[in-house]
Parts: C-alpha cells; sequence; structure tokens
C-alpha cells in the first residue's frame, strides 16, 4: 500500500489553506477531491466578504479566527497579487430604536478585537453614501471583500511549489484507524488506497459523512449535518453604494444585505432557509421578502430590479432552534483517534479565517 505524510479530504478554501499549511513545513500531503477542481461548492457560492469579526461571540473559534484570519488575510493578499478591497462597511439603523442598539454592537465588536468601530450620525453616514435612508450608523473599516477564486488558485499554486499533489474526482470513500496511522480507500475512476500518519477531513457540507465513513472514530464526537440555505440576488439597476450595507442584525441572521463583488456588482442576500437537501436553484419568489427589508435603507431600489442570482449551503451542526454555533475543530485529544483531525461545520466566517483555521490545524498536528 502506498504511503504518504498527510491526506487532506477536500479541496475548499479550508482544505486548500491546510494542504499549503502541511506543505510549507515539509510534510508530503496529498488532497483528496470529489469534484472536477478547486473550491467549486461553498467556497465558490458566498459573499466573498473579508469579515472584521464583530458578531461572533468573544472568545469562540469564529471570533478569535476571524479577526486574526482576516489581518493574515489582507497581508496574503498584499504579498500575493489576490484582488481584494477594504471596502468598509456600514451597519445601518433606520429607526431610533435600532439606533439604540449600534453601541451594544460597537462594545461586543470590541470584545472580539475589533476596535476601528466608528459610530456615526445619519448625516454623517448620508455624506459617505447619500442614498441610504438612516438613523445612524456604525462603520466597519477593516470589512472587504475579495476575489475568492483567485485567492483559491494562489493557495493551491503554494500547496504545489511546496510539493502537495492534488487527485481531483477522486472522493474518500472509507478509512480506518488502525496502528497508529490511517488507510484511506478511495473510488472515482482511479480508485486507491492509501496509508497516512495524519488525515484531515476538510471535506464541508460532507464533513459529519467522511467522519462516520472512517473506521474506529467514536460516533459520540460527531455532529448530525443540517442545511442552512443562503439565497442571493443581484440587482439590474446600479446600486449607487460604495461600502457594504447592512441592517440592524435580527434574530436568526444578519438581515438582508448588500455586499459587492470585485466589479462593482451589488448583491443582496444570503438569506436564510432551512432545507432537507442540497439543491442550489433560487426560487424567484423570495424577491418579495427582499425588497421591503432592502428599502428599509435604500428607498430608491427600483421596481422589478431583483433578479435570482446563486445560492450557497451552510454546513450547520446545530439545528435551526439553536441561535449560534461555533467552528468545531477536533483533534486526536478530543476523538481518540490518532492522526485523525475533523473541520466540521466551517460556515462563515471561514473564509475569512481560512488562514487562521489553517495554522490552527498546524499546530494541533
Ligand atoms: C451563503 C454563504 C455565504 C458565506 N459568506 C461568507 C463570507 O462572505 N465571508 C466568509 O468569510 N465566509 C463566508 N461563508 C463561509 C465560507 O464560504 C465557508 O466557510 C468556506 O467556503 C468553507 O470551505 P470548505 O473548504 O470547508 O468547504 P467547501 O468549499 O464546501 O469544500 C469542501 C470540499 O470537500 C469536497 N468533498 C466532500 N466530501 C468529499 C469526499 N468524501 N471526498 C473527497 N472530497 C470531498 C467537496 O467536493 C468540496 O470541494 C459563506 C458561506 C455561505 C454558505
Amino acid at each position: 500500500m502506498d504511503r504518504v505524510d498527510c491526506v487532506v479530504i477536500g479541496a475548499g478554501v479550508i482544505g486548500l489553506a491546510v494542504a499549503r499549511r502541511l506543505a510549507q513545513t515539509g510534510r508530503e500531503v496529498i488532497v483528496l477531491e470529489a469534484a472536477e477542481g478547486i473550491g467549486t461548492v461553498t467556497s465558490s457560492r458566498n459573499s466573498e466578504v473579508i469579515h472584521a469579526g464583530i458578531y461572533y461571540r468573544a472568545g469562540s473559534l469564529m471570533a478569535r479566527m476571524c479577526v486574526s484570519g482576516k489581518h493574515a488575510l489582507y497581508r496574503y493578499c498584499e504579498e500575493h497579487g489576490v484582488p481584494y478591497r477594504n471596502s468598509g462597511k456600514l451597519i445601518v439603523a433606520t429607526t431610533p430604536k435600532e439606533t439604540e442598539k449600534l453601541q451594544s454592537i460597537r462594545a461586543h465588536a470590541e470584545a472580539n478585537g475589533v476596535l476601528d468601530m466608528q459610530l456615526l450620525s445619519g448625516d454623517a453616514a448620508h455624506a459617505l453614501e447619500p442614498a441610504l435612508n438612516c438613523d445612524a450608523a456604525l462603520l466597519s473599516p477593516s470589512t472587504g471583500i475579495i476575489d475568492s477564486h483567485a485567492y483559491m488558485l494562489s493557495l493551491r499554486g503554494d500547496a504545489e511549489a511546496a510539493g502537495a499533489a492534488f487527485a481531483f474526482h477522486t472522493p474518500l470513500l472509507r478509512a480506518k484507524a488502525a496502528a497508529g496511522r490511517i488507510e484511506v480507500e478511495t473510488g472515482g475512476e482511479a480508485p486507491m488506497t492509501l496509508a497516512c500518519d495524519l488525515l484531515v477531513n476538510a471535506a464541508g457540507l460532507g464533513a459529519p459523512a467522511v467522519a462516520r465513513g472512517i473506521e474506529g472514530v467514536p460516533l459520540e464526537f460527531i455532529p448530525c449535518a443540517y442545511l442552512a440555505k443562503g439565497n442571493y440576488f443581484s440587482c439590474s439597476a446600479r446600486a449607487p453604494f460604495s461600502r457594504l450595507i447592512y441592517p440592524v442584525p435580527e434574530p436568526g441572521g444578519l438581515g438582508v444585505h448588500l455586499t459587492l463583488d470585485m466589479a462593482g456588482q451589488a448583491r443582496f442576500g444570503p438569506d436564510v432557509e432551512w432545507v432537507e437537501s442540497i439543491d442550489y436553484a433560487v426560487d424567484p419568489a423570495r424577491a418579495d421578502r427582499f425588497y421591503p427589508a432592502i428599502r428599509k435603507y435604500w428607498p430608491g431600489l427600483p421596481d422589478g430590479a431583483l433578479m435570482p442570482s446563486y445560492s450557497g449551503i451552510r454546513p450547520k451542526i446545530v439545528p435551526p432552534a439553536v441561535a449560534t454555533q461555533d467552528f468545531l475543530i477536533q483533534g486526536p485529544r478530543d476523538h481518540g483517534v490518532t492522526g485523525l483531525i475533523n473541520l466540521f461545520g466551517i460556515e462563515s466566517p471561514g473564509l475569512t479565517s481560512s488562514l487562521a483555521i489553517a495554522d490552527y490545524v498546524g499546530e494541533l498536528v
């Protein structure tokens, strides 16, 4: 049986960042990916926002990794020529009641180490973004946007330059932990078996299923998978904003917000739709909820301007009734299986946190 130091399952942004990190520390790495190329699943179905780290529970992995990952990601983009824009974002209160909440949002951000938030009067916010309807706003200067595909290509290039190899169309079927190493069995056109010292499960939505397929992993450590779809609408009219615009969050989500891609094209969403199975079609009828939500902060949104665009699915590991989840990263000390690292529930801000997650995995190793 062939042997390799490390096998990484999944070539999304997390598997790519982990493979790069492990290869750059001198390990022999092979990445097994079920799809035909890198980043075809959740990593290409998101908002491409570099999040500041405002809302996550203080002390959570999400809060810590978002803030450190954000700094690392801006540095990485600068050094590797990955297109990004430090656009900033406004959290917009449209009523005095919402305005009262802005102070506590700022305090929460500060507890997470986001120290640059600025409280703006309605007039000051209006001066920045004249099309806004706004009572007051919080400016987050460290929020930005990134070309996530260019980023993933760059991570793959770094990993390959450090010796990592990629096998596409190669799903992991099952694995077995035995005698301090892990034997993996793949499907695809060229099935193989492979022994490794380290197996990193970065299979995104498929991570719980992959973990269940590894003989020797106690089932009580494997979370249930839940799917929370996020639908996006694009806008046929030019949206007259240069920053990202978010409403004051509501229970269960961030509210219908406006983000921009690197070409300046506006998109609205994602909303939250709990689903039973993976289906990326966007129901045009959902626009009925988007119009009133958007018009609270952008009254000028023309009738008929919203068009169904794309969707992504959040890899949830808690059911709808639970308000928040954290990243769940398990090493041998958690589940007792030598050489296995499972990454569960890597939803937003996973893209922003990718380099920090890779460092964390590197340290666990
Ligand atoms: C709607 C939405 C919006 C988001 N917006 C943002 C944002 O603006 N900013 C931000 O920081 N984060 C955002 N995120 C989060 C971010 O997109 C994810 O955290 C990140 O893409 C997860 O990457 P991943 O590599 O874990 O998963 P994926 O990209 O899904 O990659 C997993 C890979 O594993 C492969 N795989 C699965 N099973 C197997 C198997 N058995 N064998 C081999 N390969 C397998 C899959 O084919 C896939 O390529 C958003 C997420 C969603 C859903």
